[in-house]
């Protein structure tokens, strides 16, 4: 059973097939329908279609003009992309341990890392589950203005923080369309932010022009436009956003789907000792793109590893997210990491897992993955 395949249906083939028949594919009518789109279903100020998540992460730091001799503080529990764009402007990445229960960025030994040069504080909403906003966002605000608050939400469509969705806020957040996330269009992104950073970064996310292309030669345009700073080719096609369109029609369905299969795993695993299962606050919704069960190696004979060989041999995958960035050499070396430099994200890494978790699942797949799961416990219980 693969670990999360895609959902695409008949509707986002002929909108693709659409498109290719137009005579317009790169970023178009589709791609401004798409982000009006975006922006409406999560109350959102704006949003400006990317080529990724991590270009859309990228030029939100580049928008906030943060750079050499600039600090942005931000988790070890994430895919390396959070990090890698800190390194991309120049700045230096300060992590900081997570919390116990959501893995997310701890808002204490965020305020502990702060320092004058800190200019943003980048949070994950690690499996989906939206960190602690109102802490954090407190934390930069005492700075005035210049630290802000960048949400990577990969993980985080769609979720809510006190009522509020995830993209809603006004802080720059980025989402990611790649293939295995919550909304796929292959390889896509979308930066939700107030409407004056979003226009400061639409200039970056594409040459630094002042005006795109699609706009210039539209009828009524210009030939005329002004490079006013070195920006990045980071523009969504209208091919991507032609699957964006409607995946985001079916996004509601989706999320039911992955809630009742959410449901299936934790009554199922509710009195197994040897699991411990993902938390869930009150003043949150989550958006399940993870579900992410740690194993209590004391209740099991085998590490972490062995179970998850021991799920491929029963046809299951899995996956592991994350390998902490401290563990990765260039992070390791440059920084002069130790395992233990982040006892909480690397302790939690040795017994992770996460299960298979996609809307595409039946429910006798789900079946098979708890029978799996707990013949492998019950053959290697202590
Ligand atoms: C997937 C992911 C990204 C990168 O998304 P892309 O769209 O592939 O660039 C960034 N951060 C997290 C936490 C992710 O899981």
């Amino acid at each position: 059973m693969p670990f999360a395949p895609p959902l695409i249906g008949e509707e986002e083939i002929a909108e693709v097939v659409d498109t290719l028949r137009s005579s317009w594919i790169t970023t178009g009518p589709k791609t401004r329908q798409f982000e009006t789109d975006f922006a409406a279903y999560l109350q959102a100020p704006g949003a400006l279609a990317v080529s990724s998540c991590t270009a859309a992460l990228h030029t939100a730091l580049v928008s906030a003009r943060v750079g050499p001799g600039d600090e942005v503080i931000t988790t070890p529990m994430t895919f390396a992309a959070s990090v890698n764009v800190i390194e991309h402007v120049g700045a230096r990445p300060v992590l900081v341990d997570v919390e116990p229960d959501t893995l997310n960025l701890d808002p204490k030994n965020v305020a502990a890392a702060m320092t004058p040069r800190t200019r943003a504080i980048l949070a994950v909403h690690y499996a989906g589950h939206p960190a602690e906003l109102d802490a954090l966002s407190a934390i930069a605000a005492a700075r005035g203005g210049d630290c802000i608050l960048v949400e990577d939400a990969a993980h985080a469509l769609p979720a809510r923080y006190r009522g509020r969705p995830i993209g809603s806020g006004g802080n720059p957040t980025a989402f990611s369309f790649y293939a295995t996330k919550n909304l796929t269009t292959a390889e896509g992104g979308m930066l939700t932010a107030a409407p004056e950073f979003l226009a400061q970064a639409r200039i970056v996310g594409l040459h630094g022009m002042s005006r795109d292309a699609w706009k210039r030669y539209a009828q009524g345009g210009s030939w005329y436009y002004e490079v006013l700073l070195p920006g990045f080719k980071y523009n969504m096609t209208d091919i991507q956003a032609a699957l964006g369109l409607w995946q985001l029609r079916k996004l509601a369905r989706f999320q039911q789907r992955r809630a009742e299969i959410v449901d299936q795993y934790n009554r199922a695993f509710a009195d197994e000792p040897a699991l411990e299962l993902p938390v869930t606050r009150p003043e949150v919704e989550h958006a399940w793109h993870l579900y992410v069960v740690r194993l209590r190696l004391d209740a099991l004979s085998i590490d972490r590893n062995r179970f998850i060989h021991e799920l491929a041999a029963r046809n299951i995958g899995t996956s592991v997210h994350f390998i902490p960035i401290h563990l990765h050499p260039y992070y390791r070396d440059r920084y002069g990491f130790s395992p233990a430099s982040f006892p909480v994200a690397y302790a939690n890494y040795e017994r992770m897992l996460s299960l298979p978790l996609a809307p595409r699942l039946s429910d006798a797949d789900v079946g098979d993955v708890i029978e799996a799961v707990r013949d492998v416990v019950r053959s290697f219980r202590t």
